[in-house]
């Protein structure tokens, strides 16, 4: 509609000039100002004429998001709500001279529900709901952000009233781009005057208002805010809201399948056990990929391989139509059985499926599953996942006499793990001080690890080639393995 409007008003202007051209008027000065204006309007971005509104998104839909539509998050939702129990009561803590709480700080890995909160918290407490991400304030131009903080402010009083509410929630998502330490940006005074205008509109928060505002800020980087943000009085809360355990998991699955059809044999603990690190939105995405899945094969409830392979595309990608040659095929099926075999060797039942199938950047790879989540590493087990990371160059080494460039991405894991034995004061080393150890002692200290554990892998390749040998065959010839059938060739081989 807006673009509309410009072009016409561009029409008209130019017919207009053409007319006084006609019937002899000087246009000359008229064509100067225009240009000069329309330099300036460009230059600014726009912002000269009339300041570009922040997003705002505010509906009543939104607003219907309630605590019980999140999945997990148990206690994130317990300390916000205790947070937000002070806006409920706010005219109890007005007697006992409580001030206000003014602003909770979300903190955690993305997709993880931090905009849902935000928007339950709104409903919660009966506020109206304003939502604005951090990059909408950042601008070139000094004093842009800063006014558009202050319209935010501004809109959400006023939209609060329009609508009979006592308060309204101000989200902001990717606060740290807005509230970075100062001083420390490239147009640093615009972004300090806007990170000053949000601090000033907080501190003006007070109980005494008809509209008591929250701010809700979410963040994957509390370490960048500057601590003038943080400290008590604006940013009074943080919450932490992680990655979903395997209860979360499956409570998460469970909401967003209550709209789905789905088939007698789909075992949600399973599926959730499956999909160990996945945040609420890859489950989400989860869903409703096996949905689609299901749709496509004129399926009319959703199969548990439906969701097998949904979790596979949200994991690794849509499938390829990349054509490894013959040999090539033949290298990734002995690399990946060496992950599976050794996976399988080392930590039983470990292994969801086996793949040599391209998707995204990898030409074949080994899902793992886990029986419950862990919090801690002992030496054994990162040792034991060392092993499972070298396994893939190793057997390609036994079978096909040779490496390949295949396990870079396996070389890098290992070595990662194997810097986190020493630092963690379990290598030959013992108790070191990162920063105090020389870097040719980390490096003899990674290489002894890895050549250790590189030795005792070949030897368990090697003590079962005939299994190897015969994954690679199969996985070859079927192009995917599950955890099951990859278990009953092992058992089949070594009875
Ligand atoms: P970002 O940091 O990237 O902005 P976020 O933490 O704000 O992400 P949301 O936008 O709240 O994540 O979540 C995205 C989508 O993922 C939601 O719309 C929802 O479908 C799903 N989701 C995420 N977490 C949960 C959860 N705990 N329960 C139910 N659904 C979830």
């Amino acid at each position: 509609m807006i673009m509309k409007h410009k072009e016409v008003i561009i029409g008209i202007g130019v017919g207009l000039i053409g007319y006084m051209a006609i019937i002899g008027i000087d246009i000359l000065p008229f064509v100067f100002f225009i240009s000069f204006a329309t330099a300036l309007y460009f230059i600014s971005g726009g912002q000269l004429i009339k300041v570009k509104s922040v997003s705002i998104g505010e509906n009543k839909k939104e607003n219907s998001i309630s605590f019980d539509d999140i999945g997990g998050q148990e206690v994130a939702k317990k300390e916000l709500c205790e947070a937000l129990d002070f806006i409920r009561c706010s005219d109890k803590i007005k007697a006992m001279g409580i001030r206000p709480l003014k602003g909770i700080l979300l903190c955690g890995p993305p997709g993880t529900g931090k905009t849902l909160l935000a928007k339950a918290a709104a409903q919660y407490t009966n506020s109206a709901f304003f939502s604005a991400s951090g990059s909408e304030f950042v601008e070139m131009y000094v004093g842009v952000g800063a006014k558009r903080v202050r319209q935010l402010f501004n809109q959400a009083r006023q939209t609060a009233k329009k609508l009979n509410k006592r308060s309204a929630v101000i989200f902001i998502d990717e606060i740290e781009v807005l509230g970075g330490k100062r001083g420390q940006n490239h147009s640093h005074q615009e972004h300090d005057q806007t990170l000053n205008e949000l601090l000033v509109q907080m501190d003006g928060i007070s109980s005494d208002e008809d509209i008591k505002i929250l701010v809700i800020g979410a963040t994957n980087r509390s370490d960048m805010l500057d601590s003038a943000l943080m400290r008590p009085g604006r940013f009074d809360r943080v919450v932490k809201v992680d990655l979903p355990d395997k209860k979360g998991r499956a409570h998460i699955l469970r909401l967003h399948t209550r709209n789905k059809p789905l088939a007698k044999d789909v075992d949600i603990e399973y599926i959730a056990k499956d999909t160990f690190g996945f945040s609420g939105a890859q489950l989400e995405s989860v869903a409703n990929e096996a949905a689609i899945l299901a749709m496509r094969e004129n399926s009319k409830v959703i199969t548990s391989v439906h969701f097998k392979n949904a979790i596979e595309k949200v994991m690794m990608g849509e499938k390829l139509d990349r054509f490894p040659s013959a040999d090539e095929k033949k290298r990734i099926a002995v690399h990946e059985s060496g992950h599976a075999l050794v996976g399988e060797l080392i930590f039983p039942n470990s292994v969801a499926s086996v793949n040599v199938a391209s998707r995204s950047n990898a030409l074949g790879y080994v899902r793992n599953t886990q029986d419950d989540d862990m919090f801690l590493y002992t030496l054994d087990y990162l040792k034991g996942k060392i092993s499972v990371s070298l396994a893939g160059a190793i057997a390609e080494d036994i079978l096909l006499g040779s490496r390949s460039t295949g396990a870079s991405s396996d070389f890098q894991h290992a070595s990662d793990l194997a810097r986190h034995i020493v630092f963690s004061g379990m290598s030959e080393l013992g108790i070191i001080s990162p920063e105090e150890l020389p870097k040719n002692k980390l490096h003899e200290a990674i290489s002894s690890i890895l050549s250790n554990i590189e030795k005792n892998t070949m030897e368990m390749l090697k003590n079962n080639i005939d299994i190897l040998k015969l994954i690679a065959d199969e996985l070859l010839d079927k192009e995917t393995l599950s955890g099951d059938e990859l278990r009953a060739l092992i058992s089949k081989k070594a009875a």
